[in-house]
């Protein structure tokens, strides 16, 4: 029989035929040889023949993997569908779904298939080690026997000592399933350290890490790689007395209120599908939105919680990985890679924020992930909620087929600073109101798009700017550390004051980024609790610690990235304050104004009795206006510019990106490959916005289209013909890359 097989790991956007004796099951793993090489591959599905293929010329397949496949047949189609729709390669989109180090705890067994080998099933390698491998090869080529893969044979061990512990019933019931003293010792320092880490409760106790684990495995205790939760606030609506009702579509989009607002009401579609037993699937595009939504469900439901993230060690993904796999019920929390866990019984797919950029993984395998979820929630024929302060622009084109539920936004207080008559970046006005704030005893948030001390830094005799010699990009100045770093490719330099083009000390930082800012507030306000945050100083744990001492009310002002707008709700802020929201406003990107709109959107939801003060050049643009109305006004204006424009939603734009050693190469290359195009409605090819970058030059062109698939054969038999190297494609990308 013929198969077709995507190939692993291969950044080939089609598969291969190859032949197997015997009956395959769709998705499972197979062993081929690829380029001369063994591979792993997974079934598509079964070819048909035809006369155009010679039987002679396809190769066998090596062997069976797995004997079985590990991925629902829903899921296949689900990856043909990703694989189609972003135009990705399909094996590392499979690879997505049954990552490499799920296979450090599998094993291979030997099971009996004929009653003339009356056998126990034991494993590969205690077969061999009995029979020989011989006998091994025999038995397989007669049918006797067969392989058979288990994941989740051994249970993977996360190393425990930065995990925190937490008792896992109340103290009473716990002192009475303990054993001996030193379990009686752990009990009583959590009671009064709950979220210690175990490291700590090892210092303070002496008891040993091998004890507490199996304080763990009794029961009596639960490990978290998120620090303890105790402020999630859980308070009932308060107007909003909106209902989720069965009966409405399937897609249903919340939008406005808090992140708590919108959990109450999803809540009860996540404990109907628990008490079905089915789990949930939960995404957030920032890990650090984690244990906020992971506090929230745990004390609203008596279940599971998984999380799923970047920043787990490769044994702690696996725990949940095989947890998923084997269907254990619970919520399944995470970014976007945790919308290809293999969850057994999916009962519904919650995806909070979805207009979050950080959803669209430009790296290979491209894919957005909102896009993914809804049609992986349409193969399931389960619930999608999209829940978000502002929804995405296309949560709003499709009104026939999605319920829309809106929370209402309460009136807020908000200055708009006209920056065009200010010297200091910080406004007065802004330093005024901070002063009010802190003096009632409440705390800041300072939103800023850039990091480090200033974004730029120019010579003051004659305008050079300093460069970085990789990129066309302004070399950023950090203070602390006394370096001039590239943002995009991470080049480093010393600090030197001497202009490089006319001789005279005279390069001066311009412009300001975090740090900056928090040195001027640090100088305004001396005896303020004042801390940054932003990706370039801030690990995860660092950063969960800030946020949640910001929420605690132990730092007066906080300054930040974005990051800072992400799933929390902080009791005491006072004032909320957009240091340079204009910088977003002007990039040069048919975006652009949804991000500023979404962003400033989210800051209204988010702390309703704080004041919003955004400093701004344009304090009259028709986004500040919208900023007070319904969504619904700025959204149906902007779909109707799109739909004049034939821009997405109502076509698809997809962007190919050349990156070249030579820039006169490039610029041939795209051409030849825009012209092969000439049916098409292309726009370009141009430099792009960013012309070098990590020493290649980068040139793009847009094609909108309405019939994709048409498209992109098209596009893909040109990039065939000239070769892939350099080539990126992204389709409906957020921003052009
Ligand atoms: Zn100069
Ligand atoms: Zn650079």
């Amino acid at each position: 029989m013929i198969y077709e097989i995507a190939i692993s790991k291969i950044p080939l956007r089609k598969s291969f035929l190859y032949q197997y004796s015997g009956e395959l099951e769709s998705g499972e793993r197979v062993l081929v040889s690829f380029n001369s090489r063994d591979c792993v591959g997974y079934v598509l599905c079964q070819s048909e023949l035809s006369d155009n293929i010679d039987l002679r010329e396809i190769k066998e397949i090596k062997e069976r993997i797995d004997g079985l496949s590990f991925v629902n047949p829903r899921d296949v189609e689900l990856i043909k569908w990703v694989a189609r729709r972003f135009y990705s390669p399909i094996g590392q989109l499979f690879d997505m779904m049954i990552p490499a180090f799920v296979d450090d705890y599998a094993k291979t067994m030997v099971e009996s298939t004929s009653e003339l080998i009356p056998l126990e099933s034991m494993s590969l390698s205690e077969f061999i080690s009995k029979y020989g491998e011989k006998t091994l090869k025999m038995y397989l080529k007669k049918g006797y026997i067969k392989l058979r893969r288990i994941f989740a044979a051994k249970q993977p061990r996360p190393r425990v000592g930065n995990l925190y512990l937490f008792l896992n019933k109340n103290l009473e019931e716990a002192i009475l399933t303990a054993k001996n003293p030193d379990e009686y010792d752990v009990l009583n320092y959590l009671f009064a350290n709950e979220g210690a880490t175990v490291n700590q409760v090892v210092e303070s106790t002496g008891v040993t890490v091998k004890k507490i684990r199996k304080m763990m495995d009794k029961g009596l205790l639960r490990a978290s790689d998120m620090p303890s939760i105790q402020s999630a606030l859980i308070e009932k609506n308060r107007e909003n007395q909106l209902i989720i009702d069965d009966n409405e579509p399937e897609k249903k989009v919340i939008s406005g209120g808090t992140v708590e607002e919108r959990f109450n009401l999803i809540l009860p579609l996540i404990k109907n599908a628990i008490e079905s037993g089915c789990s949930v699937l939960y995404l957030v595009p920032l890990s650090s939105q984690i244990p906020y939504i992971a506090g929230m469900v745990q004390k609203s439901l008596d279940v599971r919680t998984y999380v799923y993230h970047g920043n787990l060690s490769k044994s702690q993904k696996a725990l949940v990985w095989i947890s998923a796999y084997k269907g254990e019920t619970g919520v399944y929390i995470g970014t976007r890679n945790t919308v290809f866990l293999p969850i057994k019984k999916l009962g519904a797919i919650v995806v909070e924020n979805d207009e979050d950029e950080s959803y669209y993984q430009f790296e290979e395998p491209v894919f957005d992930c909102v896009e993914v979820a809804q049609k992986r929630a349409f193969l399931y024929d389960v619930p999608l909620i999209l829940s978000s302060a502002s929804g995405r622009l296309d949560d709003f084109s499709d009104l026939e087929n999605s319920c829309i539920l809106k929370l209402q936004t309460s009136s807020r207080n908000v200055i708009l600073v006209d920056m065009k008559k200010q010297n200091s970046f910080l406004s007065d006005q802004l330093v005024e109101n901070m002063r009010k704030v802190l003096n009632d005893g409440k705390n800041i948030l300072l939103l800023t798009r850039r990091k480090g001390y200033s974004p730029f830094v120019r010579c003051l005799v004659c305008g050079y700017t300093v460069l970085c010699p990789n990129c066309d990009v302004a070399m950023s100045f950090h203070k602390s550390e006394n370096l001039y770093k590239c943002h995009q490719c991470g080049y480093v330099e010393q600090v030197s004051d001497i202009c490089p083009k006319c001789g005279a000390h005279a390069l001066y930082p311009k412009g300001f980024g975090t740090e900056r800012i928090e040195r001027l507030i640090k100088y305004n306000f001396p005896s303020a609790r004042v801390a940054r945050i932003d990706r370039d100083t801030t690990n995860f744990r660092e950063l969960l610690n800030r946020l949640f001492e910001f929420q605690k009310g132990e730092l007066d002002i906080l300054v930040g990235t974005r990051i800072i707008l992400h799933g929390f709700t902080y009791p005491k802020l006072g004032l909320l304050g957009f240091v340079d929201i204009d910088s977003l406003l002007f990039q040069p990107d048919y975006n652009s104004k949804i991000r500023v709109y979404q962003q400033l959107r989210q800051g209204l939801q988010m702390a309703p009795n704080a004041l919003m003060v955004i400093q701004t050049a344009e304090p009259d643009s028709d986004l500040i206006k919208y900023l007070f109305s319904s969504e619904y006004c700025f959204y149906q204006e902007e779909l109707e510019r799109r739909k004049s424009g034939n821009y997405p939603p109502y076509s698809f734009l997809v962007q190919v990106v050349l990156e070249s050693d030579n820039p006169s190469i490039g610029w041939d290359l795209i051409s030849s490959c825009v012209d092969s195009l000439r049916d098409e409605e292309v726009l370009g090819p141009v430099e792009h916005a960013v012309f070098k970058l990590k020493g290649k030059y980068r040139f793009h062109f847009l094609i909108k289209t309405r019939e994709l698939d048409d498209t992109l054969s098209k596009l893909d038999g040109k990039l065939n013909e000239i070769g892939w190297k350099g080539w990126r494609v992204f389709i409906n990308p957020p921003h052009l890359w």
